[in-house]
């Protein structure tokens, strides 16, 4: 399948029509994937070198941690861009280790497995960022800043 066609299957698969809101797609993944979801934002995540978000699968939870942002439309993609990555499927198998060096400032009960934008190939990265896209798409309108999923750790 080709990006569109991947993209396409992904957004069907999802079953929740054409416009729905954060919640319901947070609850979507949370549902299919038989884990508990948290978004978390960190207000001291090191951005430097384009960090700004990433998805860490504990035993129990899948986290999403993004960098701190004034823009809710930034947030948004960020979470999207990792949810993006779930929803495909990628990161499924266990060639993705966490490099804890990367996380000091992460309680060690949610250290597992973790995705991050640039250890994955580009095939990869443009797939989860056009399925971003659409979802964010079927979402505009939609209140985003109340999800009840949100915390924030500072
Ligand atoms: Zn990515």
């Amino acid at each position: 399948m080709n990006t569109e066609q991947t993209v396409s299957a992904a957004v069907a698969g999802l079953q929740l029509g054409g416009t729905f809101t954060f919640d319901e797609l947070l609850r979507s993944v949370q549902d299919r994937r038989h884990r508990r979801l948290r978004v978390i934002e960190l207000a001291d995540l090191d951005t430097h070198d384009g960090l700004c978000a990433l998805w860490l699968a504990t035993e129990t939870d899948d986290l999403v941690l993004h960098a701190r942002t004034d823009s809710t439309l930034h947030r948004q993609q960020f979470i999207l861009h990792e949810l993006a990555h779930m929803i495909l499927g990628h990161c499924d198998g266990d060639d993705c280790t966490v490099d804890e060096a990367l996380l000091p400032n992460i309680p060690p009960y949610t250290r597992g497995r973790l995705l991050r934008r640039q250890d994955l190939d580009s095939k990869t990265e443009i797939a989860a960022e056009s399925l971003a896209d659409r979802l964010a798409a079927s979402i505009r309108g939609s209140v985003f800043a109340e999800s009840r999923y949100s915390e924030v750790f500072g």
